[in-house]
């Protein structure tokens, strides 16, 4: 008989945790208050396995960007654009380090000059002397992705319940994590998966788990649409930014987004107006909105995926770069929860390290 199971939370970690247990025949049931999640459209989305990552992190990275490539051809319309990355947002001499490590670990990167930065980024107002191209740097557009997931699954079988709020996650008399209570009711199944991003903290400390993350705000600037301006994603000291399909330009001062301090709108001008000057052409965008999300951060960087020791049928998935991570994640949380497989990536983001 298949396994049911309940997903907390529909942006993209509970989404592809999801999907992939419902392809995998389990009865899996997603429980959110808000699908596509809440980090999760708020996010600049850049699909990387980029510098300041140890050895073990970047492989997790690099297969993720792999799964990604499988997903996409597994789920129809699914809004991925494998647009690579320009990056100089370093000192030359660390600039020069990442790419001899990062090459040596097998991720393509080529060195580019001014004249060959200026073909690829037209647009760009100061030219560097140098910068380094990622070609297989992406972006999800993120609400989408997860929406497009959650759709597929439904396809397949999966229900889901939206708008609705996890007040309390249930333990059996033998003390084994079995249902949840919600505002639209309580229910029991064989398993859990808590992927509620900010809000797996506080889920979990209701059963006695620590889950230590922390949340910082990152606010982007998203122009109106304009017509093509930038051929990829840019990485660039003063500023990290990306052009969507839409033709929107969301920017940050870097990819986590810029500090929104006591007044976002302030921030959010001050922002728009270096993203004007750092563009050809840039005098005509115009600010549309801006965001602020909160990155659902374990304190020490790195993902907390799997089971509980002493919590029995609860599984854990929150992290930072998500979007990056989520595919990877996704398949990998499937397999051990369904086939009791511990998957060798993931050995190093147990949430038993912070023991
Ligand atoms: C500004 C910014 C820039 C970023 N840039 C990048 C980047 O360039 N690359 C990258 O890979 N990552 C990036 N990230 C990180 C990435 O966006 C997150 O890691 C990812 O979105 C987390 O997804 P999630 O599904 O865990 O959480 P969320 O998207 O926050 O979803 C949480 C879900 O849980 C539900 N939920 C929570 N509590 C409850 C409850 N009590 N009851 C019911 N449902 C509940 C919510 O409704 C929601 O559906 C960025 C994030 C931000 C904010």
């Amino acid at each position: 008989m298949s396994r049911s199971i309940i997903v907390i939370g529909g942006g993209i970690i509970g989404a592809s945790i999801a999907w992939h247990l419902t392809i995998a025949g389990a009865k899996v049931r997603l429980v959110c208050e808000k699908p596509g999640g809440i980090a999760t459209p708020n996010s600049f989305a850049w699909i990387n396995a980029s510098w300041g990552n140890p050895h073990d992190y970047f492989k997790l990275r690099m297969r993720s960007i792999r799964e990604w490539s499988r997903l996409g051809k597994d789920v129809a319309g699914l809004p991925l654009s494998w647009q690579g990355g320009l990056c100089w947002d370093l000192p030359e001499d660390k600039l020069l380090a990442y790419a001899e490590e990062h090459t040596s670990w097998g991720y393509d990167i080529k060195r580019l000059d001014a004249a060959e930065i200026s073909a690829r980024e037209p647009a760009l107002v100061n030219i560097p002397e140098m910068a380094l191209s990622a070609p297989l740097e992406g972006v999800a557009e993120p609400r989408d992705a997860a929406m497009i997931l959650i759709a597929d699954a439904m396809r397949r079988g999966m229900e889901t319940v939206e708008n609705a709020r996890v007040t309390a996650l249930k333990r059996d008399t033998a003390g084994r994590v079995s249902g949840v209570a919600t505002d639209r009711g309580e229910w029991t199944v064989d398993e859990i998966v808590l992927a509620a991003g900010a809000e797996t903290a506080t889920l979990a400390a209701g059963i006695g788990v620590d889950v230590p993350i922390h949340t910082p705000p990152g606010l982007l600037v998203h122009s109106k649409p304009v017509p093509p301006m930038l051929n990829g994603l840019v990485i660039a000291p003063e500023l990290h930014l990306r052009q969507t399909a839409e033709g929107r330009i969301v920017a940050g001062s870097d990819f986590g987004g810029t500090d929104p301090g006591t007044d976002p709108d302030a921030a959010a001008d001050e922002l728009f107006s270096k993203v004007k000057s750092f563009l050809k052409g840039g005098e005509n965008l115009e600010l549309d909105f801006h965001t602020t999300g909160y990155r659902p951060t374990p304190k020490d960087g790195f993902p907390i995926v799997g089971r509980v020791a002493g919590r029995d049928g609860l599984y854990l998935a929150v992290t930072h770069s998500g979007i990056t991570l989520a595919p990877a994640l996704g398949l990998f949380a499937a397999r051990e929860i369904l086939d009791g497989e511990d998957e060798a990536l993931l050995a190093p983001y147990r949430l038993q390290r912070f023991a």
